[in-house]
C-alpha cells in the first residue's frame, strides 16, 4: 500500500511538470512566435536573408514598399523612395531602424493560428507621406531634419532627414551621412530652443520670475567671462527676454540656478537619455551642469557651451508643452503608442505655452504664419569653424484636427526665425 501511494505520487509530479512545460511553451509560442518566425533562417519567408513578404504603408495607406520574391518593391515616385528611405531601410541593412527589420515579426502575417500562411502581413506606419515627400523638398539637398509628432496620440507624422537618397537610382558614391537619420540618431548644439528648457527650470525655481525687470546692455559679466547679445535688449520683463531670444538673461538664470537644477530639468525632460519609441530608439543628447566655471554653466542656459540636443527629443518635448505637461510615448506604427509620460506639470506647461505663443506674436510675426496658431521658438546655434550657425526652430499648432508638434534643424542654415521657419511652415501646412 505504502509502495503505490509512492508511486501515485511520482506519477502526479511528473504529470505536473509536463504539464507546466507544455504551458510555459504555449505562452512563449503566444507571445513570442511571430519573432521565431520571423527569425531569418526560417526558409520559407526569406530568400538571401530577405523577408520575401509583407506590405508596408504610410497613415493613409499609401504603399510604400512591398516585399516579394524578387526583392523590395519601393514607391514608384522617386521623390517618395528618397523621402521615405530611413523610415523603411535600404536592401543592405545599413540603415538602423527601418520598418523592414523593426516590424518583421508583423511583416511575416504570422498569427497563433495559422503560422505564417498567406501572403504576409501589413504594417501601417504613423508617417504621413505627403509630409515626408513636403520636408525632404523644403529641405532641398541640405543637411537637415523635420520631426512632427501628434502631441495627443504620441503617433509620428514626420521623420524627413536629409540627405538621403532614392534607393533605385542611388549615385555611385552617396552624400556624407546618407545612411544616418538626422531627425532620431544625430545631436546638435541647440542654441536658443535651449532657452525653453531654462525657462521651465526658471518658472519652477525663481518664485519672482514674472516679476522681474531684466536688462540687457548687449553683454553681460559672470563668474569672469562674457555673455553677449546681438543686440542691446534694454529693459524687459521675462516674456520679452524670450521674444528676444536675449542671451544675457537665460545665461544669468542658468548660472543663479546652478549646475545641479539644470542638470535635472535636462535629463527629466529627456534630453540625455535614449528614449524607446514604438519602433525605434532616439539617440541620446547631452547637457552637463557639472562646469568648472560660471561662464560655461551661463552659456549652457542658452544652449551653447557643450550642449547637444536630437531634433525628435525637442519636438516630443513641445508635444508635452502642448499637451498639459504629458505625452503618449512616441510611435512610429499608425493607432498605437507607448505608455503616459509626465515630463512637465500643467501648470509649468501652460507657462511655457504662453511665453511661446507670446513670442510668435511679439516677434517673429503672426503674418508670417497665416492660419496656423502657432507657438514657437527659433534658434542660431553658433557652431564654431567659420561655419554658419545651425538654423532651428520648434513649436506646435493649436489646432483640433491637426495638434502637431514639432522640431526642425537645418545645418548651416543660419537664422533660425529665417530657413527652420521656413521649412516648418512649409511642412505644417501641407498637414491641416
Ligand atoms: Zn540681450
Amino acid at each position: 500500500m505504502r509502495k503505490l501511494k509512492y508511486r501515485a505520487l511520482v506519477v502526479a509530479i511528473f504529470s505536473l511538470t509536463v504539464l507546466a512545460l507544455l504551458g510555459f511553451f504555449g505562452w512563449r509560442a503566444y507571445n513570442e512566435g511571430g519573432a521565431w518566425a520571423a527569425y531569418q533562417a526560417n526558409g520559407n519567408i526569406y530568400r538571401s536573408g530577405k523577408l520575401t513578404r509583407g506590405v508596408i504603408t504610410d497613415r493613409d495607406g499609401e504603399v510604400l514598399c512591398s516585399l516579394t520574391q524578387s526583392g523590395a518593391e519601393y514607391s514608384a515616385d522617386g521623390l517618395t523612395r528618397a523621402a521615405t528611405l530611413h523610415l523603411i531601410g535600404d536592401t543592405a541593412g545599413n540603415i538602423a531602424y527601418g520598418a523592414v527589420r523593426q516590424f518583421r515579426a508583423d511583416l511575416t502575417g504570422w498569427s497563433f493560428t495559422d503560422g505564417v500562411s498567406g501572403e504576409g502581413g501589413t504594417v501601417r506606419l504613423s508617417v504621413s507621406a505627403e509630409a515626408q515627400r513636403a520636408a525632404y523638398s523644403a529641405l532641398d539637398g541640405r543637411s537637415g531634419a523635420v520631426a512632427v509628432v501628434n502631441y495627443k496620440t504620441g503617433e509620428i507624422i514626420c521623420c524627413a532627414t536629409s540627405p538621403g537618397y532614392d534607393p533605385i537610382e542611388a549615385p555611385e558614391t552617396l552624400p556624407d551621412g546618407a545612411y544616418l537619420n538626422r531627425a532620431i540618431s544625430a545631436a546638435y548644439t541647440p542654441g536658443s530652443v535651449f532657452k525653453l528648457v531654462t525657462m521651465a527650470a526658471a518658472v519652477e525655481n525663481i518664485p519672482d520670475l514674472y516679476e522681474r525687470d531684466f536688462h540687457c546692455d548687449g553683454e553681460a559679466s559672470i563668474g569672469g567671462g562674457k555673455v553677449t547679445c546681438v543686440a542691446k535688449h534694454g529693459d524687459m520683463k521675462i516674456e520679452d527676454a524670450m521674444a528676444k531670444s536675449c542671451n544675457c538673461v537665460f545665461a544669468s538664470l542658468a548660472a543663479e540656478m546652478g549646475g545641479e537644477i539644470m542638470q535635472n530639468y535636462a535629463d527629466s525632460l529627456g534630453f540625455t537619455s535614449k528614449i524607446d519609441v514604438t519602433g525605434a530608439v532616439i539617440a541620446a543628447g547631452r547637457y552637463s551642469g557639472d562646469k568648472s566655471d560660471d561662464i560655461a554653466l551661463a552659456w549652457s542656459g542658452a544652449g551653447q557651451s557643450d550642449d547637444l540636443v536630437v531634433p525628435m527629443t525637442l519636438a516630443r518635448y513641445c508635444a508635452a508643452i502642448a499637451n498639459g505637461g504629458e505625452i503618449n510615448e512616441l510611435s512610429f506604427k499608425a493607432g498605437e503608442h507607448g505608455e503616459k509620460t509626465r515630463l512637465l506639470s500643467k501648470s509649468t506647461a501652460e507657462r511655457l505655452g504662453e511665453v511661446m505663443g507670446y513670442t510668435v506674436k511679439h516677434s517673429y510675426g503672426e503674418d508670417n504664419f497665416p492660419g496656423l496658431r502657432l507657438h514657437a521658438k527659433s534658434g542660431t546655434a553658433e557652431i564654431g569653424g567659420g561655419k554658419k550657425p545651425n538654423s532651428w526652430f520648434c513649436g506646435y499648432i493649436e489646432n483640433e484636427g491637426a495638434p502637431y508638434a514639432f522640431a526642425v534643424i537645418i545645418e548651416n542654415g543660419g537664422w533660425g526665425i529665417g530657413e527652420a521657419a521656413d521649412c516648418a511652415r512649409n511642412v505644417l501646412n501641407v498637414l491641416i
